[in-house]
């Protein structure tokens, strides 16, 4: 029998009025399609859907569609209708007669899509009823559901693999979360560890301009920060409610339309914000990451972390709110050594699993490794991502080349200090031993006569800061929760220790925070 498939590009414009495919569309369409197993990573807002919604009418036979989010489903379900494409849900949302009529659609071969939220293939006779269906593909949006050490684990997700191997169809997985621990387990999960044809694409924002600076005058910082973008929508991440409303003041003071957003507040206020930020021209929220799912507003000119956030992720979805109309927009993420000890501290005295913990703190390494980055930021956050890039000329570090220098003897003499005090002091003391201070804390220890004590005059005390700081950002040192933020060395920085390996810092943020306090003479 001759089967003629539809051709993709002409069903792109006929059913979905697309003019073409965005970036990677067009190879998971036709993989999918083709009937390989898909693992396609993609970020939020990339075109998702219309990689299995395409395939699904390419395809003989319906297209099992699962997904967490019963409004999303409808949402779905409605557009495809409205684009004449036969689709259909079973949520618990449905009313009765609904459901009747998805099942008849399916009964008389109509439908194409069948959406179902995954709490479904726990009822018994779902799969029976799907065996007889004549399903042909199983796609799984946010896929990432399956992960047991997820934020979003969905337990019925864990149904998915059996109904696959039942079905013996097909399976595409979608989802936006990147790091190689969550792909390893929807693997394993969802296609019984027999790897799938993967798809990475379309994480580059490239009219998103990124930029990290090194917290001084925190709010002085954000304060210049929205007067050189008067008049834009904006929005101002920040670690603590009481920091929203204080800045969102500050911002009012300074001449500018502002509001705060948290958690903490009514939702009727909430929705409010939402509101008008979604209908104003240049209002600047200042949130909490509670701001974020609801936000779809295309033109965000500007988005400000005036806190560092836990994660490279987070991070970049937060940062992604920008720009979304594809038109220039701008970045900027403040760091500085209390982050990171609260981010440790948040991870640490958290209540996950040790592998949960150890995972979050390197998603917290890659984060700080792209604030301490001394080349091309952009090329660092895709490589992460495991996109390879050309050097991008739109972040600071594109811009301007930081001076960097051999920070190896400086650091050794930190590490140093940090053994022979028995990796029981903060930074303070630390550097009060190197350079030499015989503070009262100094003498009281003794630590006057180690044979670190004043061999680090080469640097003053914001100098002396900021390697540390950088030292943190590598994570050659970590503070310890069990002691106060006392500095401990890591297993990463032993290989400088004993002079197995050298270490490149950035000058330019020691010099920058140095010049702010004259250098003692
Ligand atoms: P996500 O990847 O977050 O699931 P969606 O699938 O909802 O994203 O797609 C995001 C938006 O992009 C939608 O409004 C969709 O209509 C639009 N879109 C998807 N593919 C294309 C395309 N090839 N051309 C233009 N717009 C597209
Ligand atoms: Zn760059």
């Amino acid at each position: 029998m001759l089967e003629t498939r539809p051709d993709a590009s002409a069903l792109l414009s006929q059913v979905f009025g697309f003019p073409g495919f965005r970036p990677g569309q067009e190879e998971i369409v036709g993989a999918v399609a083709a009937g390989h197993n898909v693992l396609a990573i993609m970020p939020t807002g990339g075109g998702k859907s219309l990689c299995f919604q395409l395939p699904a009418l390419m395809r003989t036979g319906v297209t099992v569609v699962i997904s967490p989010l019963i409004a999303l489903m409808r949402d779905q379900v409605r557009g495809l209708r409205e684009l004449g494409v036969e689709a259909g849900a079973l949520t618990s949302g449905n009313t009765p007669e609904e459901t009747d009529a998805v099942w008849q659609a399916l009964d008389e071969g109509r439908l194409k899509l069948l959406y179902i939220a995954p709490e479904r293939l726990a009822s018994s006779g779902a799969e029976r009823l799907l065996t007889r269906a004549g399903v042909s593909l199983i796609a799984v949006d946010e896929a990432h559901c399956v992960s047991q050490w997820g934020h979003d684990f969905r337990p019925d997700y864990l149904r998915i693999g059996a109904l696959r191997r039942a079905l013996g169809v097909p399976l595409a997985a979608f989802t936006a979360t990147a790091d190689a621990e969550t792909r390893a387990e929807i693997v394993n999960r969802l296609f019984d560890g027999a790897p799938p044809e993967t798809f990475l694409r379309g994480f580059d924002r490239p009219n998103l301009s990124l930029a990290f600076e090194v917290k001084n005058q925190p709010r002085q910082q954000i304060l210049s920060y929205a007067a050189a973008r008067k008049g834009q929508s904006g929005i101002v991440y920040c670690g603590t409610r009481a920091k929203t409303e204080a800045l969102a003041a500050a911002l009012r003071e300074a001449g500018h339309s502002a509001c705060h957003y948290h958690g903490g507040m009514e939702a009727q206020d909430r929705r409010h914000v939402e509101h008008r930020f979604a209908t104003e021209d240049g209002l600047i929220v200042v949130a909490t990451v509670a701001f974020g799912m609801g936000v779809d507003k295309p033109d965000i000119r500007w988005v400000a972390q005036a806190d560092l956030p836990k994660s490279i992720e987070a991070y970049y979805q937060e940062i992604g709110r920008a720009g979304r109309d594809g038109a220039p927009a701008d970045t900027l993420t403040l760091y500085g050594p209390d982050d990171i000890r609260f981010r440790r501290q948040q991870i640490d005295e958290g209540l996950a699993p040790p592998e949960r913990k150890a995972a979050d703190h390197a998603r917290l390494n890659a984060l700080l490794g792209l604030a301490e980055a001394i080349t091309c930021r952009r090329q660092k956050l895709l490589g992460y991502f495991g996109e390879e890039a050309q050097p991008c000329g739109n972040c600071d570090l594109c811009t301007q080349a930081p001076e960097t220098f051999d920070a190896t003897t400086a650091v050794r003499k930190a590490l140093s200090a940090i053994l022979r005090t028995g990796e029981y002091f903060g930074t303070g003391h630390l550097i009060d031993i190197l350079l030499g201070n015989p503070t009262d804390k100094v003498q009281a220890r003794g630590h006057d006569r180690l044979p670190t004590f004043g061999v680090g005059t080469d640097f003053n005390r914001r100098g002396w800061q900021a390697v540390f700081r950088q030292m943190m950002g590598h994570d050659l040192v970590r503070p310890d929760p069990a002691r106060h933020g006392a500095l401990r060395m890591t297993e990463a920085a032993r290989p400088i220790l004993k002079g197995e390996a050298e270490i490149t810092l950035r000058r330019d943020t020691i010099a920058k925070s140095a010049s702010r306090r004259p250098a003692a003479r």
